[in-house]
């Protein structure tokens, strides 16, 4: 099946072109139909489906028709970097349609996002806690708001913001198109989505196992030989573009800065940075000016980088659906990817946890010619064949061993 047979208008079948989509993905398949014709949905789907263009194409053939000038598509999403991908891939999608759309968040000024509200946009992308700042200074009119689009609910969820978005949800009046996107159904989602969609379609798409084109491999470590594995790791797999998780936020910023000293063009994604520099970091790392991005489950929300090679758990995530949401960054739609766990013996747990969801037992592998005996007190990084640059190493090891 192809797009034409959605009956999208022309002009957005000209965004669908210029982004070269040449065939709908699974959960576009399935739920633009539903969607055009008016009903609420929940969208079992994880990034990297194609979830944004999913609600976003008939959205914008909902918006073609009517007033111009006035807020009438809501999108919640629970990051900024979610947000603006979402409101880039309504631009691109929908250039030909003079539709407007506006991300709203926090941590920049509210007066461009004033401005460009009084000039009057049809769309707008918001994290819950800037938009009910704009709903309390009166400064945004949801009233006239047709379609809810609430993105990555499970994340919203788990990030605090359920009763932002209840409260949200009160400020809008108007009968309404509501859909509700979410990797997982945890009982608040269900809930959630029992209270707000009227018969809604739900369209599964993956369940909540990490994507099939990714493959998994275990790395077993001691904690304090992590960094020098993963440099070695790095050099070993001639990644391109590669997408480092770490527990804490410390953690990002000092193992960004141990693989800068190691010579990778690397950076850091962590709640510490302002909003420029984590823009900056984020374009850097698409254009390919940093090879590797080190970040939190936070910060990495919703990154949709679609030419990540690897991803690399370097502190093994919390629960299963957090490997799910990492691993979700590489292995993109029809692109293969690798995804490689550090392991420490205190991660035996979720390991077992998730061969369970994945119904397969990991390989464990090894790494040839790697010291992993050396002792805490001589961490090192050193390795035979490179003295020299081990050497130039060994202080920063010092230094910061035994912090975080
Ligand atoms: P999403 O799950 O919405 O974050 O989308 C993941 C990536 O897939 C984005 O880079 C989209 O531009 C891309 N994408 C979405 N739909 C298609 C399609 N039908 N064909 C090819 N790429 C797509």
């Amino acid at each position: 099946m192809s797009f034409e047979s959605f009956g999208l208008h022309p002009s957005i079948m000209d965004g669908v072109a210029a982004l070269k989509y040449v065939k709908p993905t699974p959960i576009q398949l399935q739920s633009i139909p539903p969607v055009m014709q008016g009903r609420d949905l929940i969208g079992l789907a994880q990034t990297g489906t194609g979830k944004t263009a999913a609600f976003a194409l008939p959205v914008l053939q909902r918006l073609l028709n009517g007033p111009r000038g006035r807020i009438r598509a809501l999108i919640i999403s629970p990051t900024r970097e979610l947000a603006e991908q979402i409101g880039e891939a309504i631009n691109a999608l929908g250039q030909r349609t003079g539709l407007k759309s506006l991300p709203i968040y926090g941590g920049v000024s509210m007066v461009h996002q004033v401005q460009r509200l009084r000039a009057g946009v049809e769309i707008v992308v918001a994290c819950p806690g800037r938009l009910l700042d704009h709903v309390w200074k009166g400064t945004i009119d949801l009233s006239q708001v047709e379609v809810l689009i609430i993105d990555e609910a499970d994340r919203m969820f788990d990030m605090g913001f359920m009763p932002d978005v209840r409260n949200i949800l009160r400020c809008l009046e108007k009968p309404r198109q509501t859909l509700l996107f979410s990797a997982t159904m945890p009982d608040d989602i269900r809930r959630l989505a029992r209270d707000i969609l009227k018969d809604p379609v739900t369209v599964q798409i993956g369940h909540t196992a990490p994507a099939k084109t990714v493959s998994h491999a275990l790395y077993p470590v001691k904690q304090h030989r992590k960094t020098s594995l993963l440099i070695e790791l790095l050099r070993d797999i001639e990644a391109d573009s590669v997408l480092v998780f770490t527990r804490t936020k410390h953690r990002a910023e000092r193992v960004a800065q141990q693989l800068k000293q190691a010579g990778y063009r690397a950076t850091s994604l962590q709640g510490n940075l302002s909003q420029p520099r984590r823009q900056a970091a984020l374009n850097g790392f698409r254009s390919g000016l940093y090879k590797v991005l080190v970040a939190t489950d936070v910060a990495a929300r919703g990154i949709d980088i679609l030419s990540i090679s690897h991803v690399v758990n370097y502190d093994m995530p919390e629960t299963i659906d957090g490997y799910t949401h990492r691993i979700g960054r590489t292995g993109r739609v029809e692109k293969n990817g690798d995804a490689l766990t550090l392991v420490t013996s205190a991660d035996a747990a979720m390991v077992q946890a998730i061969e369970r969801v994945l119904k397969a037992t990991l390989e464990r592998r090894t790494l040839k010619g790697f010291d992993y005996a050396l002792p805490v007190a001589d961490n090192s990084g050193r390795h035979p064949s490179h003295p020299q640059r081990q050497q130039r190493r060994r202080p920063v090891y010092r230094k910061r061993i035994g912090k975080n």
